[in-house]
């Protein structure tokens, strides 16, 4: 699986490995590190363990994180260049136990074009469901960390790492009381 049964997920993934970076921590220093955070959302398929693939995923990452900062008509052109530039080829897979489903790209293409090809396919289903408005930024004032918003009332405003919400609560008090 790609998570190409599950829109949620991918864009859960997608908002996790584009935070990896936030904050000046580096948390994709070693390909097994990268590999843990793989493991973490059960990302199938080929990878190579080396620099370069690692290397290349971070790239990537930065460009995924561009994406929240667009307007829906930059962030439509942007994805439908994702999906050229890494050979998005949709297929029907059978592997790993999971019955037939579609995948963007073939098991075997490298890893870097598989991420990017799946967030961009998740990223592609918000645009189609008019819910661009979702993709947001955390509002704590020590934090950028990117953020895509379930809530049915569209509320949320701090990201699910670092203990924003908490901070930006306790700070909140501490102005009231003065
Ligand atoms: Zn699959
Ligand atoms: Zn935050």
């Amino acid at each position: 699986m790609q998570f190409t049964s599950d829109n949620n997920l991918a864009l859960e993934f997608a908002v996790h490995i584009a935070n990896t970076n936030r904050r000046g921590i580096e948390q994709l220093q070693t390909p097994d590190q990268l590999d843990r955070t793989l493991d973490e959302y059960g990302f199938t398929g080929r990878r190579d363990h080396t620099q370069s693939e690692l290397q290349e995923v971070k790239k990537w990452r930065d460009q995924l994180r561009a994406l929240w900062l667009f307007d829906e008509d930059e962030l439509t052109d942007a994805l439908n260049r994702i999906l050229a530039h890494h050979h998005a080829t949709p297929q029907l897979l059978e592997h790993d136990g999971y019955s037939w489903h579609f995948h963007a790209t073939p098991l075997d293409a490298p890893l870097v074009d598989r991420l990017a090809v799946e967030a961009a396919m998740a990223l592609a289903d918000v645009v189609r469901a008019g819910e661009t408005e979702r993709l947001g930024v955390c509002q704590a004032e020590d934090c950028d960390n990117i953020l895509f918003d379930f809530t049915k009332n569209r509320s949320r405003r701090f990201c699910a790492t670092g203990g924003c919400a908490n901070r930006a609560h306790v700070a909140a008090f501490r102005a009231r009381r003065g």
